[in-house]
Parts: C-alpha cells; sequence; structure tokens
C-alpha cells in the first residue's frame, strides 16, 4: 500500500477526493449534492490542520471532546468556522456546548435538551439539534431507541433556544452496500414518521469515511466524516 507520512497528508487533495465522492453518491440517487453538508470531523487534529481545511473551502466541522475542540474554536473564531458538536454530551458540559456550538447532533436525553437550551447565550440563533437514535439495537453504542425517539421529539420541539433538526445515528460497521445501507433506511423511516406525525425535522445526521455512500442513497443531508479527511487518528 502507501507508504504516506503523517506530514505528507494533504487535506485540501482529500477533501476534494471526499467532495468528489459526495458529488458521485448523490448523482446515484439523483440528488443534488448542495443539499449534503459535509462535516469535516477535527476531532483530535490540531487547530492547524482545521485551518488548512478552512483555507481548501471547508466550511462545517465536527468535534466530541470538548477541551480539545474548545481550544480550537478559540484559535479559529477569527475564521468563523461552524461547529458541530457530535458526541455524547454529559450535563457538565452543555454550558461550553451551547455557547461555542452551532449544532448538537447527539442529544438523546429531555434534560440534556433542556440545559443546552436553557444555557443558549441570549443574541445567538437556537442551538439546531439532532436526537441520536440507536437504529439497529447495537448495545455498544449510545443512541435512543427508536420507540422512545417520538416522546423525546415532542419534548424538545417545545424548548425556545434549541431547534429540533433531526436524526443521527452510527450504525455497526459493515462492508456491503446493502447492510450499510439498511440502518440508515430505517431512520429516514422514523424521520418520515415524525415528520407525518407534525413535525417538520429535515436533517438525517448519517454516514461517515467508510459509509456515506450508503448514506447519501438513504437520504443523508449531514455526512461526518474524519479518517478520509484528515487521516487516520491516533488512538
Ligand atoms: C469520529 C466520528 C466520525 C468520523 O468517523 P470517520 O470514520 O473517521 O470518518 C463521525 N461521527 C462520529 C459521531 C464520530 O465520533
Amino acid at each position: 500500500m502507501t507508504t504516506t507520512q503523517p506530514g505528507d497528508h494533504h487535506i485540501a487533495t482529500a477533501l476534494a477526493r471526499v467532495r468528489e465522492r459526495i458529488d458521485a453518491a448523490a448523482r446515484a440517487a439523483d440528488r443534488d449534492p448542495a443539499h449534503i453538508t459535509l462535516v469535516a470531523v477535527s476531532k483530535t487534529k490540531p487547530a492547524a490542520r482545521v485551518a488548512e481545511a478552512l483555507d481548501a473551502g471547508q466550511r462545517d466541522f465536527g468535534e466530541n471532546y470538548l477541551q480539545d475542540a474548545l481550544a480550537k474554536i478559540e484559535t479559529l473564531a477569527a475564521r468563523d468556522p461552524l461547529w458541530h458538536f457530535i458526541g455524547d454530551i454529559q450535563s457538565n458540559k452543555t454550558r461550553d456546548i451551547a455557547s461555542g456550538f452551532a449544532w448538537a447532533h447527539a442529544v438523546d436525553r429531555f434534560k440534556i435538551a433542556r440545559r443546552l437550551s436553557d444555557q443558549r447565550p441570549g443574541g445567538m440563533a437556537p442551538l439546531n439539534v439532532c436526537i441520536q437514535v440507536n437504529i439497529d439495537g447495537e448495545a455498544s453504542k449510545s443512541g435512543l431507541a427508536p420507540d422512545d425517539v417520538p416522546e423525546l421529539a415532542e419534548q424538545i420541539a417545545a424548548l425556545e433556544h434549541v431547534r429540533l433538526r433531526g436524526l443521527m445515528a452510527i450504525p455497526a460497521p459493515a462492508d456491503d452496500f446493502e447492510t450499510q445501507r439498511r440502518p440508515f433506511a430505517a431512520l429516514r423511516a422514523l424521520m418520515d414518521q415524525l415528520n407525518a406525525d407534525g413535525h417538520a425535522l429535515d436533517t438525517l445526521s448519517m454516514g461517515m469515511s467508510a459509509d456515506l455512500e450508503a448514506a447519501i442513497a438513504e437520504g443523508a443531508t449531514h455526512v461526518r466524516v474524519g479518517t478520509a479527511i484528515f487521516g487516520a487518528r491516533d488512538t
């Protein structure tokens, strides 16, 4: 395979490749690629790498380690990136997420949603929120059981300073396209059901480096891509 060193990784090139994958998947699904937001997952990567992506025209970034994210948010404030918090949210993190981010993708408890709403600073637009759904019943993953989503959606929709936008899921990794596609189809069906019940959700946050094509085939509006843009993460 390749013998690429970490320093050789060209973010602009990697970003262009990911955008090509998104465009191709959108075309295959007869969708407009402009309706698919690429969230570049920069967790664990230094601000300088995020700056390279900004230079290449990328605007949306995903983070899930709060302390690491806050430092980057401060460093890059003048560049005006749009920050998405994509990780689990503990109560003691809600204040910083409510003030530093435009989106929270992984809300699965009302207590957290209420704190985000209460703590969203006045003068900022409502925080965009997705409910994380455990769509394939994977024991190891967080997220709400599908049956419990309608009640939480009702509760969140009533909050003043968050705006319920849609659903998010991280299905179990799978190698083949049809297996990847199944949980994404289920998440889309759940959003359709909520909309039939009176919600106006417009967001499906699904698909990562390995399965973004399958997610786009099933209607993803936000794909969260880390490795394919920034390279492997140190563990
Ligand atoms: C890390 C992470 C991603 C990105 O995964 P890659 O496989 O690196 O593209 C997407 N979503 C969430 C919630 C993550 O934590």
